[in-house]
């Protein structure tokens, strides 16, 4: 067997031919190359059964809930032999959701984006056990949660069972906002999970079977063929483009009676489409739609929805209207799920509108329980709270005053233990902390007291931001706290954070705090056209982005064996085009 032969067979068992390999694969598609790249990661050492049994009693019991972007790359970079680690999931797979739109007109079939969970945890030797359960409550004072299973149909046994904890990990995600919207709940189709794309896809069928009928008027041809997509966002805006696509490239040619019938429009409440994007990148959306027919409605507010009729409000008029509709698309933002929800209640969170942890990760007012990905922000602490504590820390001599070498022995713990601090220096273009300093120092004084260290780093705290509700971010923060447990023994030992300003003097934290790291954002636009911002402002639109976003979601699929499943979906449709059939 060739070397690709064999190095291939081994990567879809799932044990890479050598342990630090990465992989260039070159797949020339008809008139382009599209390059995938993967960072084929290699499986820590097998534990033997016996040595994984001896510690059992020991190791600490680690209960993830969760197998989405945040649950799974923990688990994958977990060292599983170090805990007891069990997942909990209504779902029994990972779905790769940035494809999801893709799925809604078959562009890429359902099972080509998920990985079920248990392929990955099987390469970890028996040390991973998982329910397919949803968690219905944690409780936060004894350590358990109470879960139920996730079946339609009756199960002999128990559905119900609760489980301990030493470390709960929750990456629950989060559920769609209806922000309260009369007749969104029935009326509406989401785009959050796999099942949601799988019933798009079929009512968006449906809506042209519906208008072929016989016996039916034009305006009522109309009505079914109306597609309202209310939001502007990535999800609402790539739908658009899916089906915009879908209609011109294959239902014209199977429905052509109706083609000219159809109307696809996307309502926002804001001014722009994309408006989380750069402006060229929305503007250039915007002027695509337009040439392709998309109806763009900015500053409307939907205020209700039935199964006929949709009613919005002008926002500059006030005015109410009424259109009728074959199907509407909600996809305006997300909000807490009730089981964490009450879990706030429970740690004194209830007011707040999402669960808050600190920089490491850690739910604030617990110990043992982490939060990523959804259905967490991190509550950066602001350095204004510590401005005390860090002038006392570097102010070695006691002087009252800070000189410019007392102030550089402490600038790296700083950057690193307030991530807004790297923010502000790059939007006011300064190079170095110190430079701040040198401003609130005096020609002759080169020393500031407390007041004027204050002023020089006050403004500082204006750069907090939250980070995105992104794949990318939750992905990042799976990776990290796989790491952190990873390494909890040595750490300890060994302290590598910044130091502990506002505790006991001279400690130092376990953990660097998670940094996320932008690779920007993609938006398809139909027609093979996309627009990206990547990292640097830089920002590109057009064909060859299309090809980037083809060799980047290639790239980035969980495994070897769902990325063959969705170059070829993309080969097949090239060839043969959708499939159309209500499935
Ligand atoms: P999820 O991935 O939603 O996973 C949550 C997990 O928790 C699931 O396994 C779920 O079954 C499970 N769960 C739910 N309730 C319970 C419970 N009670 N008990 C136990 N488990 C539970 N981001 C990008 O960066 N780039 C993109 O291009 C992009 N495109 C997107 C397109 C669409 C259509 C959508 C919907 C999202 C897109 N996102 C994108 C956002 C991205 O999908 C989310 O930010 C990401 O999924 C968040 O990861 P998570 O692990 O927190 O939550
Ligand atoms: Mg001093």
């Amino acid at each position: 067997m060739s070397f690709f032969g064999r190095a291939a067979r081994d990567l879809f068992n799932g044990s890479p031919a050598s342990t630090s390999s990465k992989l260039l694969l070159l797949f020339t598609v008809s008139s382009g190359g599209l390059v995938a790249y993967s960072d084929s990661r290699s499986q820590p050492d097998e534990v033997p059964a016996s040595i994984v049994n001896k510690n059992d009693g020991q190791k600490k019991k680690v209960v993830v809930l969760g197998t989405g972007w945040a649950g799974t790359s923990f688990l994958k970079d977990l060292d599983a032999s170090m805990y007891d680690v069990q997942v909990v999931s209504p779902r029994n797979y990972f779905a790769f959701t940035p494809l999801l739109p893709s799925v809604t007109c078959g562009t890429v079939e359902a099972r080509s984006i998920v990985e079920p969970v248990r392929n990955i945890i099987k390469k970890r030797n028996g040390e991973i056990q998982f329910w397919e359960a949803d968690c219905l409550k944690i409780d936060a004072e004894n350590n358990k949660i109470f879960c139920k299973a996730n079946f339609d149909n009756n199960t002999v046994g128990s559905e119900e069972f609760s489980l301990e904890y030493d470390y709960l990990v929750v990456a629950v995600g989060a559920q769609v906002n209806t922000f309260n919207t009369p007749g969104v709940k029935e009326n509406c189709h989401f785009l959050k999970d796999l099942e949601d794309a799988q019933r798009l896809r079929r009512t968006v069928i449906d809506c042209f079977e519906k208008a072929v009928l016989p016996d039916l008027t034009e305006e009522e041809r109309r009505t079914n063929l109306h597609f309202v997509i209310v939001g502007g966002g990535p999800t609402g805006v790539e739908f658009a483009a899916e089906l915009h696509d879908f209609l011109i490239e294959d239902l014209v040619n199977i429905y052509p009676t109706v083609k000219d019938l159809v109307k696809i429009s996307v309502v926002q409440s804001g001014d722009h489409i994309l408006n989380t994007f750069d402006e060229r990148i929305s503007s250039f959306a915007e002027q695509k739609f337009s040439r392709d027919g998309i109806e763009v409605q900015t500053g409307c507010r939907v205020v209700s929805v039935s199964d006929k009729e949709i009613t919005m409000k002008m926002k500059p008029t006030g005015e109410l209207c009424s259109i009728p509709h074959g199907l509407v698309l909600w996809s305006t933002g997300i909000s807490t799920r009730p089981v964490v929800k009450d879990f706030m209640e429970q740690i004194g969170q209830g007011k707040r509108r999402i669960l808050a942890t600190n920089e490491w990760l850690r739910v604030k007012e617990t110990e043992n329980v982490y939060a990523l990905g959804d259905c967490a922000t991190i509550d950066q602490r602001k350095i204004m709270d510590d401005i005390v504590a860090i002038f006392e820390a570097a102010d070695t001599d006691n002087s009252g005053t800070l000189t410019m070498v007392e102030f550089r022995a402490v600038v790296d713990d700083i950057i690193a233990r307030y991530p807004q601090v790297e923010t502000y220096l790059n939007n006011q273009h300064l190079g170095d902390l110190t430079d701040l300093l040198k401003d609130a120092m005096s020609e002759d004084k080169k020393e500031v007291d407390i007041e004027g260290f204050k002023k020089a780093i006050h403004l500082v705290d204006s750069q907090t931001t939250s980070l995105p509700a992104t794949a990318q971010v939750a992905g990042q923060q799976g990776k990290y706290l796989a790491k952190c447990f990873n390494r909890k023994n040595q750490c300890k030992e060994h302290p590598e954070g910044p130091r502990r300003f506002a505790g006991p003097g001279g400690t130092r934290h376990f953990f660097a705090p998670f940094r996320y790291k932008h690779f920007g954002q993609f938006a398809p636009l139909g027609g093979e056209q996309a627009a990206a911002e990547l990292p640097g402002d830089w920002v590109s639109m057009g064909h060859s982005t299309q090809w980037l976003w083809y060799s980047v979601y290639a790239s980035k699929q969980v495994s070897w064996r769902t990325r063959m499943l969705v170059v070829s979906d993309w080969t097949r449709r090239f060839i043969f085009g959708r499939d159309s059939s209500r499935i």
